[in-house]
């Protein structure tokens, strides 16, 4: 049958609230323009992100009710070493209260000024920390991957061939590890093949340089690997995610996205004597190995999490209906970054609305006028979050996992193409102020005057 359906029922439920066109664009003015700065409660349908805004399961919050709350030597630390290990096989594993704790500890510990970290693409908190420490954060994706229109099965991949490269440009030396990041999140929520995974570690072995994942959607790219890579149709998507993880030294992971808890992370490793040094400055800022930074019961239910993830109902599921709302602008002409990723749907903005320039953050305009208009929120993934480094102009809608059902999908679909029936009625906007680092979290904005 082609209907599809959550693979779960209702509990527990939490309204949520209607406003009007005018409500909204006062909200927005009072705001900046900048949906961060929106209150929860005045949104509709959230997709800024699929962080830590999973709803969780009964067998979670059962788990919570069991959390050791001991500050050193946990219970609940222990059950979750054990399920972390038992997927990932790292001897090492450092809990942290969400996924970039994990990267500021990894990068202070490998990193000095100078030295190149690449990825297929960081996500922005990886790139922040990487500078902040003063090295540099090069994105290696595919070339091909740059066309938004284009379908590839594993449009995610690093590419391998500028890696050998930048490894002889730069000297093995200056590069204390090599990342990859599945899916590929700013790169469109695209998949990263086993093959393109064993790649990198050949090279990265080759050359001595540690290869680590961040792996925050490990097993959304586990589905994608048994869907689309010849040879993986009969494994689960458990032993998909097993063999990954084989092939790195280590990872980073943060448990708000595929471990469907509402905060934490982790920092994986086989290297004693790093993860000595990770844990020494875990205490300093995080807190003691055995939490990190975490109560008890958040690590149990980041250790049920990471089994429920795995389950192909939930997968297939999930995957679907990314796809249901991709295809469903898509085919009536809403550019979209194709084939739909896994946990997002990226509008090209730029495409989409080519009379607003890059500068003027065509991105960004549409996301106040699917606020403005329906309530949703998305987040602009473009030149206000990467400045100058940005490749496309594009709006992402990332959907929480298992939180709205296919009615909420239908809506999202109805609203996008009504405002796409108008879209050369949207306007650019430009920054009035803007902090440091992260700038799309608090920076403000003013529509720019027609003519
Ligand atoms: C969310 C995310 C992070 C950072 O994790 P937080 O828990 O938000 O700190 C790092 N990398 C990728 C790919 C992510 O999606």
């Amino acid at each position: 049958m082609k209907t599809i359906i959550e693979p779960f029922r209702i509990k527990s439920v939490e309204p949520i609230r209607q406003t009007t066109p005018g409500e909204r664009q006062r909200f927005l003015e009072a705001a900046g323009y900048n949906l961060f700065q929106i209150r929860a409660c005045d949104i509709l349908i959230d997709l800024l992100t699929d962080s830590g805004t999973s709803a969780m399961s009964t067998g979670q919050w059962a788990a919570m009710m069991r959390g050791d709350e001991s500050y050193a030597g946990s219970d609940s630390f222990y059950r979750l070493k054990q399920a972390v290990q038992d997927l990932t096989g790292f001897r090492h594993v450092i809990p942290a209260h969400q996924g970039r704790a994990a990267e500021r500890i990894l990068f202070t510990v490998m990193c000095k000024p100078g030295s190149v970290v690449p990825n297929n693409t960081h996500f922005d908190t990886t790139r922040a920390n990487i500078e902040y420490r003063g090295a540099r954060a090069v994105d290696l994706p595919l070339p091909e991957a740059r066309d938004t229109q284009l379908q590839l099965p594993f449009k995610g991949n690093m590419d391998v061939a500028a890696l050998e490269a930048l490894i002889a440009e730069e000297g093995p030396r200056n590069m204390p590890l090599v990342m990859v990041t599945v899916t590929n999140n700013s790169g469109g929520g695209q998949p990263v093949s086993m093959a393109n995974i064993e790649a990198i570690r050949e090279v990265t072995r080759r050359h001595g340089i540690p290869f680590y994942i961040d792996a925050c959607r490990f097993a959304e790219n586990a589905w994608f690997i048994r869907e689309r890579e010849p040879g993986y149709a009969g494994w689960s998507p458990r032993q998909i995610a097993q063999k990954m993880f084989s092939l790195a030294d280590g990872c980073t992971f943060s448990a708000k996205k595929d471990a469907f808890a509402n905060i934490g992370g982790l920092l994986c490793t086989r290297d004693d004597r790093l993860a000595e040094q990770e844990k020494d400055l875990l205490i300093l800022t995080e807190g003691f190995p055995t939490y990190g930074g975490l109560a008890g019961r958040d690590l149990e239910a980041i250790a049920v999490g990471l089994e429920e993830v795995l389950d192909p109902d939930y997968l297939q599921y999930r995957i679907a209906s990314t796809a249901y709302l991709g295809r469903h602008i898509a085919d009536h002409g809403v550019p979209i970054v194709e084939p739909p990723g896994g946990h997002a749907i990226y509008i090209d903005a730029g495409r989409m609305l080519p009379h607003i320039p890059a500068n003027q953050f065509p991105g960004q305009s549409l996301a106040i006028e699917l606020y403005r208009h329906a309530g949703v929120r998305s987040v602009e993934i473009g030149s206000v979050m990467f400045g100058e480094n940005a490749r496309h102009q594009l709006l992402r809608l990332a959907i929480p996992r298992r939180v709205y059902t296919q009615s909420h999908i239908d809506y999202l679909v109805e609203a996008i193409l009504e405002i796409d029936e108008r879209k050369e009625s949207l306007r650019g906007f430009e920054i009035v102020t803007q902090p440091e680092f992260l700038r799309h979290f608090t920076a403000t904005f003013r529509p720019v005057d027609k003519n």
